[in-house]
């Protein structure tokens, strides 16, 4: 069996038992990508020598019986956004070209001190602000379900990477669904913590009251593992919260008897491909033949949140991303006169047009005409939503709903009509606008042969929950072990 084909907790165990060395498993992922990657651009960069470094010193760790973590000497990929010191950290944008992180972000430091293995940086959309990864500067990814069609976004690098099997697991980064998105079209589990239960610090910004770092792996054990590594408050993140701890992949039991699961009747219906329909019904049969009640629900404020989502995320953006004028970092404008004149010349030769197209939204809606208008009312409507999904888990211990309305689109058809793909997002920004945890596991496949993805939705602090009934469906189903044919293929580009 190739080793790329096990899950990181079966890896790590290997790599303990000394079947295999830390540094063996980081050379087959390299290989990997070193051969096939071309036929998915799913990589960035992959900086051999810092990685051997970590794997030097993960084995170190290991013969000194100092990491004791399930995942010690396993290669992980990191998202192009998380600072990995010495590493080009780019955000797949122009205009931080040739940067290099000075510092590992809380996230990459505790895995390193858990000896796992910084591998690789992941493409994604530019400064993460996408559905489809078609944004970068590195070029496209592509699916490797379909050559043709895009893996999502804006993690879409690590999903896709995960599922060509050129990567173990990965971390990415999710503002309003982008691990579980391409997690989705990808066929791999993702998992996007409650907000404050990972710190920030290091991640590059995009909507700072909505992003959360969140693993995307082959099963929801590899997420649990994860998580048990990159969880915890951190004093450089104001906003982590202290919850109270929780062992994730311990508290995996796969007993869900008696778990409420809310159904809510907005999710499915009327703008859902029937496939994806039927899928996500089909999940939550298998959920309920292994224990779970089903109750009924209505989210009628669900409708809101693409608005809301698009208001605050831009505004934020838009303050966030002024620190890139070509004075502190990366690219600069060749050409310009005054001051002012390099600023304008950077930001308009660095920036590509989605991320534009942002800041000017952002920079619109925080203008002093429009601030009551657009940004205070939608913070109004973020805490109706809040409250909206506060009531509803009265009523339920967990949220089932698809991720995504449609499977994969082809490549090419999304950026053509931006306000179309902004609505896609309608079942993956309310969970970020609320600040709860989100788990997207694979539950079948369209008549194209492309992956289904279904969510499941807990309070906040709830992503035990959460996890533990997306490992109990993984346990009655096999769709999560699925992977592509012919990851072989070495096409044009
Ligand atoms: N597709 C959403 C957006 O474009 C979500 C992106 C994300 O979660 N980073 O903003």
């Amino acid at each position: 069996m190739d080793i790329l084909d096990l899950t990181a907790v079966e890896l790590g165990e290997r790599i303990r038992k000394r079947e295999l060395s830390a540094l063996e498993a980081l050379e087959a992922v390299y290989g990997a990508c070193r051969a096939r990657d071309r036929n998915w651009n799913a990589y960035a960069a992959f900086e051999i020598d810092p990685a051997r470094t970590a794997a030097q010193r993960a084995q170190a760790l290991l013969d000194s019986g100092e990491a004791v973590s399930p995942l010690a000497g396993v290669p992980v990929g990191i998202k192009d956004n998380l600072n990995v010191r010495n590493c080009l950290t780019t955000c797949a944008s122009k205009i931080l070209r040739g940067y290099r992180a000075p510092f590992d972000a809380t996230a990459v430091r505790k895995l390193k001190d858990a000896g796992a293995v910084p591998a690789g940086t992941l493409n994604m959309d530019e400064f993460a602000m996408g559905s489809t990864s078609e944004t970068s500067c590195y070029g496209p990814v592509r699916n490797p379900w379909d050559r043709e069609r895009v893996p999502g976004g804006s993690s879409g690098g690590a999903a896709a990477a995960v599922a060509a099997r050129e990567c173990v697991c990965a971390l990415g980064s999710d503002t309003g669904g982008s691990v579980r998105q391409p997690a989705s079209y990808c066929g791999v589990t993702g998992f996007k913590p409650s907000y404050g239960r990972v710190s920030r610090y290091g991640l590059i910004a995009y909507g700072s009251s909505l992003d959360q770092i969140g693993p995307l792996a082959r099963d929801v054990r590899d997420c649990a593992a994860l998580l048990d590594i990159i969880a915890g408050p951190d004093p450089m993140d104001a906003t982590s919260i202290p919850f109270p701890d929780t062992r994730f992949l311990d508290a995996l039991n796969g007993d869900i008897h008696g778990l409420r699961v809310g159904v809510p009747e907005e999710c499915f219906g009327d703008g859902v491909e029937q496939d994806v329909q039927t899928g996500v019904e089909a999940f939550l049969d298998e959920l309920k033949r292994v224990g779970a009640e089903l109750v009924p629900l209505r989210l009628p404020f669900l409708r809101y949140a693409v608005p809301v989502y698009y208001i605050l995320a831009t505004a934020e953006a838009s303050s966030n991303l002024a620190r890139f004028d070509g004075v502190k970092y990366g690219f600069r404008a060749e050409r310009y006169t005054t001051i002012e004149d390099l600023y304008t010349r950077t930001r308009s030769e660095g920036f590509g047009k989605e991320v534009q197209r942002r800041i000017l939204l952002g920079t619109f809606v925080l203008s002093s005409g429009y601030y009551d208008a657009y940004y205070n009312k939608a913070l109004k409507m973020k805490q109706m939503i809040m409250d909206g999904f506060a009531e509803a888990f009265r009523r339920c211990d967990v949220i089932a709903l698809p991720v995504s309305p449609t499977t994969a689109p082809a490549l090419g058809s999304s950026l053509s009509d931006p306000l179309k793909m902004y609505l896609s997002d309608i079942f993956t920004v309310p969970v970020n606008l609320a600040g709860l945890p989100g788990l997207s596991v694979p539950c079948g496949f369209d008549r194209r042969g492309l992956p289904i993805g279904a969510q499941l939705l807990g309070a906040s602090g709830a992503d035990a929950t959460v996890l533990n009934a997306g490992y109990a469906y993984q346990l009655a189903t096999d769709w999560h072990k699925r992977r592509p044919e012919g990851l072989e293929v070495s096409g044009n580009v």
